[in-house]
């Protein structure tokens, strides 16, 4: 792995912070254990390219989970998780023009890639090797202040308070790269796994007259009247069969048992969309249940112009955003209950 630019070291403090000024990061140093409170003593210095960030909230997303109990690899040093950062700029780094301090920005999982290589040459920046990851080898959002590249950071739109617009930035995007990956001819569309991501492409998708099969959990009622409230036409548990076949299917469950029950749903030609960074062992299933020209793809990541494309839709269609708060102390709780499916929606952490 080449070794990044020192515009992306974090952690080099301000000497022009006032003295006694501290700040509050939750941190892990090692997988597998609880986040701590770490108290940390002057502001991050922003290096060339980057920008600070006051943290007003962060979402918690299931890859944060996956990262907090060791499902991706360790970073090599501790982390602090959040790559659903809202916030408002309050110092620059040097050379950075096209923001002023104040400005409201979203920071997304993608923090860094290399521009060069073979994959960011060919524009999937999303499968750069030496990618950083905000909230995993990038200190993220789970603090009170960041630092970002102002190349990964976005202008939010309008109509969103700041805990609305924290899910856009990893669930919404990621939601939208599986939902493009569907293709433009998918009108039936079921969605395995019915939290943040699926409740906001579901908005997008019904705007856009295709018709959304919601499957949860069986007994879920919370997340299938989630479902139905943004305008699934159908619910029902991941046990059941679809009343008709499907065009396409978007796994958000990180379940592999859910990949032949999904192939099965889809018609001849149809795709199976796998959205998750991490998803449990995919059990061996008959050819039958591929043949006919059926696809299963896996979604990585994001790329900028994801990020461009899709908060520019989600500024058009002012989508709604169930959201569950959490003080950014308690930042274990909301993994926890996150792990545990206690809520529906999106959970989102206060920083301020
Ligand atoms: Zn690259
Ligand atoms: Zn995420």
């Amino acid at each position: 792995m080449s070794v990044p630019s020192d515009s992306l070291a974090r952690g080099a403090v301000d000497e022009d912070t006032p003295v006694g000024e501290r700040w509050l990061q939750m941190r892990q140093e090692e997988a597998g254990r609880p986040l701590q409170q770490v108290w940390r003593d002057g502001l991050p210095r922003p290096g060339p390219g980057q920008v600070r960030i006051r943290v007003s909230c962060c979402g918690v997303c299931r890859t944060d989970l996956h990262v907090v109990d060791g499902e991706l690899a360790w970073p090599g040093h501790g982390l602090v998780p959040g790559h659903e950062i809202v916030g408002t700029v309050s110092a620059l780094g040097p050379g950075v023009s096209g923001f002023k301090p104040g400005d409201r920005v979203g920071v997304p999982w993608l923090g860094w890639a290399c521009g060069k290589c073979p994959a960011c040459s060919r524009g999937q920046e999303n499968l750069c090797p030496d990618a950083k990851f905000t909230g995993w080898q990038l200190e993220g959002g789970f603090a009170q202040y960041a630092v970002a590249d102002t190349r990964y950071v976005f202008a939010l739109p309008e109509g969103y308070d700041d805990q609305s617009a924290a899910p856009l930035l990893c669930a919404g995007l990621i939601g939208w790269r599986a939902y493009v990956m569907a293709g433009p001819r998918a009108r039936r569309i079921g969605i395995y796994g019915f939290g943040a991501a699926a409740h906001l492409i579901t908005q997008v998708a019904v705007h856009q007259r295709r018709e959304i099969f919601a499957f949860t959990r069986p007994g879920d009622e919370a997340a299938q009247a989630l479902a139905h409230k943004v305008g699934a036409c159908w619910t029902g548990g991941s046990n059941e069969a679809p009343p008709e076949a499907l065009d396409a299917a978007l796994l958000f469950a990180p379940v592999g048992e859910l990949v032949p029950i999904a192939l099965k749903a889809v018609r001849p030609g149809g795709t199976v969309v796998c959205a998750g960074i991490h998803m449990s062992d995919i059990p061996s299933f008959a050819y039958e249940l591929l043949w006919g020209e059926r696809r299963v793809v896996s979604v990585a990541n994001l790329t900028r112009a994801d990020g461009v494309d899709f908060l520019r839709v989600a500024g058009r269609l002012k989508l709604q955003v169930s959201t569950v708060h959490y003080p950014l102390a308690q930042a274990n709780r909301a993994l926890d209950d996150l792990r545990a499916g206690r809520f529906t929606g999106a959970a989102v952490l206060n920083c301020a």
